[in-house]
Parts: C-alpha cells; structure tokens; sequence
C-alpha cells in the first residue's frame, strides 16, 4: 500500500524505524528485532539505509520481507549522496522486484572517510525525488527539521529548500526528532504559511539509554529541554528506570500532539520490539478514541 493513501484515509497512524545492520553477520539479529515490532501491527513501517548506500541490500530485504511476512507496508530509505543516477537505478529496480511502493529519499550526509566528489550526479534530495518519481510508480517522502537542517542559512532558506523538495514530487514529509513539541508547532507554522500542504509527520525519539541523548544531539542539534535533562540526570545511570522515563517522556509527547489534532506519528523505535511496544501500550485507550 502506498503511504499517502494510508495518510489520507481518516485514521491515525503510528508507525515504526528499523535501521539495517552493517555487517551481513548481524541481519539475523536485527532482522528478529524488526519482526518484533512488525508483530505489533503498526500502520507502516520504515528501514533505514546506510551512510553513503552501506547497507542497500540490508535496508530493501527488510522492508521488502516485513511487508510479504506480516503484511505491514514498508518505506525503504534511500540517499543520493556519494550515488549515480545508475546506481539509484539499480536500487530502484532491487525494490520494484521486493514489492516496495514507498521510499523516503534524502540525500543523506557525506561518509567521514569518504575522499572525492560526493554529488556528482545529485546535489540535494529534491532532485532523488523527481529522478524517483521519474523512474517509477513510488510513493516518495522527504525529511524537514523543525529545528532547521545544519547547511540551512536561516529558517527561510530551509523553507525554500522543503518547497523545492515539495515541487519535485515529495508526498509528505517526517521530521527530524525533537523533544519540546511547541518547536514543531512552530514549526508548522511557518510550513503551512509557506503553501506547503504535504502531510508532515513529527518523529519522536524515545530516549531510552543515556548514551542516547549524547548522541541525538551529535546528530540533530536538537535542543534537550531542561525538564528532560533532569530526567537524564537523576534516570540516566540505571538502565530499566531511564528505559520506562524515556518511553514515557515520548508517550506524553504523543499525547500532547494528539491532543493537538496531530493524526500522524512516527517513532524512532530504533530495533527496540519492547521500547515499541511499551508507546503502543501506554496509547491503547487513546488510540481507541483518535482513530
Ligand atoms: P536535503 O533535502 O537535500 O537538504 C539538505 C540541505 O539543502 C538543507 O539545508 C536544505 O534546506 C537544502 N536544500 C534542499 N533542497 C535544496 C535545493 N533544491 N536547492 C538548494 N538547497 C536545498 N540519513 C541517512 O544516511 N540514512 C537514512 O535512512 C536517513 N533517514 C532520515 C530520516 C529522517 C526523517 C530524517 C529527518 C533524516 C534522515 N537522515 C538519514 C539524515 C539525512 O540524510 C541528513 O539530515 C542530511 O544531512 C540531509 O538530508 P535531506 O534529505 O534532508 O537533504
């Protein structure tokens, strides 16, 4: 099924991150763990793709095998940068022949040991978007930040690249995490202002090891409010109270979004079946009423 359809029926969805594994030793471990959350039954799921095409085979086996086993639609991302349109070409036709109908095209950040020119046949995601949609009968989405993507001069200049994004072809949007929800109202704010009309579907990130803060900052930029930092501080250090303050802080995120009139939500469940399945359990009466 392809995902905008899924957004355009009157439902609520929420939906579920996998990431491949780099190594082939370590796919039936994470392939378990994608299972797990499969089992759950989420609207769609998503299978990331590696720095630089590092784990292509990876991302479309999993997608694709989530998809025919449990029947739960599956995006497989997919980057442009360090690519060739032959490659993105062969990628293309790899996930035509896995049953895949939805990919989330980025073009994703130069590998660190990677010497050379990194754009050679693309430049930035919007022009994967229309070789895409050129290139196939997909369903293609897009990332945007409500914090504003690093390389964006200001919130303007991020806006204009997301409307470019929109022209080439890109059916809805998730975001970049966040912890503080009135930054993707914000946010939507400026979005809609701008006439972009995609569906746009925040992604949160439940934060459930320490480590973890550390590093979605690295990543993101995101700004950590001082209420989670506390929660960090005092949790952080045993592994089963950080693990149930990170799936609650995430729930009531959710919630608050809900509440908000929000109808889409992604989590970056991050092979994590119990972390999956602790949002999904503490929403079961709000979804009940949401849907
Ligand atoms: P772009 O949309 O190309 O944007 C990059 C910069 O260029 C921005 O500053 C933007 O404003 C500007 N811009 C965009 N279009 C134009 C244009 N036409 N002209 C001029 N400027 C423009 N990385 C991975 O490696 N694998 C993944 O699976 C993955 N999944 C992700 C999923 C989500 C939901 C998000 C939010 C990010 C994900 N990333 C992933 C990270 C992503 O690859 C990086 O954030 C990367 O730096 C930017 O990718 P993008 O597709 O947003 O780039």
């Amino acid at each position: 099924m392809k995902i905008r359809e899924l957004l355009e029926l009157d439902k609520t969805t929420l939906s579920f991150e996998v990431f491949p594994p780099k190594k082939d030793m370590d796919f039936a471990n994470v392939e378990k763990a994608a299972f797990g959350i499969a089992q759950l039954h989420p609207s769609y799921m998503s299978v990331t793709y590696g720095a630089g095409g590092s784990t292509k085979g990876h991302t479309i086996r999993l997608a694709g095998d989530i998809q025919k086993k449990f029947n739960v639609p599956t995006i497989a991302h997919l980057t442009c940068v360090c690519a060739t349109k032959e490659s993105i070409e062969q990628a293309l036709s790899q996930m035509k022949e896995a049953g895949i109908e939805n990919i989330l095209a980025l073009r994703g950040d130069v590998p660190k040991d990677f010497n050379g020119n990194a754009f050679t046949d693309f430049s930035h995601a919007s022009e994967l978007v229309k070789f895409i949609k050129e290139n196939g009968d997909f369903c293609v989405g897009g990332a945007c930040y409500p914090e504003v993507h690093p390389d964006s001069a200001s919130k303007q200049a991020d806006i204009e690249g997301l409307k470019k994004k929109v022209k080439a072809g890109c059916e809805y949007l998730t975001t970049q995490m966040f912890f503080d929800n009135n930054i993707f109202f914000n946010f939507m704010y400026r979005v809609r202002e701008a006439g972009i009309a995609v569906p746009i579907i925040p992604g949160i990130m439940p934060i459930t090891r320490q480590v973890q803060v550390k590093n979605a900052v690295k990543l993101s930029g995101c700004n950590v409010p001082e209420r989670f930092k506390n929660i960090v501080d005092r949790f952080g250090d045993t592994e089963a109270a950080m693990k149930q303050a990170g799936i609650v802080y995430a729930t009531d995120q959710i919630i608050d979004l809900m509440a908000n009139g929000v109808n889409h939500i992604h989590v970056y469940s991050m092979n994590k079946p119990q972390v999956a399945k602790g949002i999904q359990d503490n929403l079961s009466e709000i979804l009940k009423v949401v849907d």
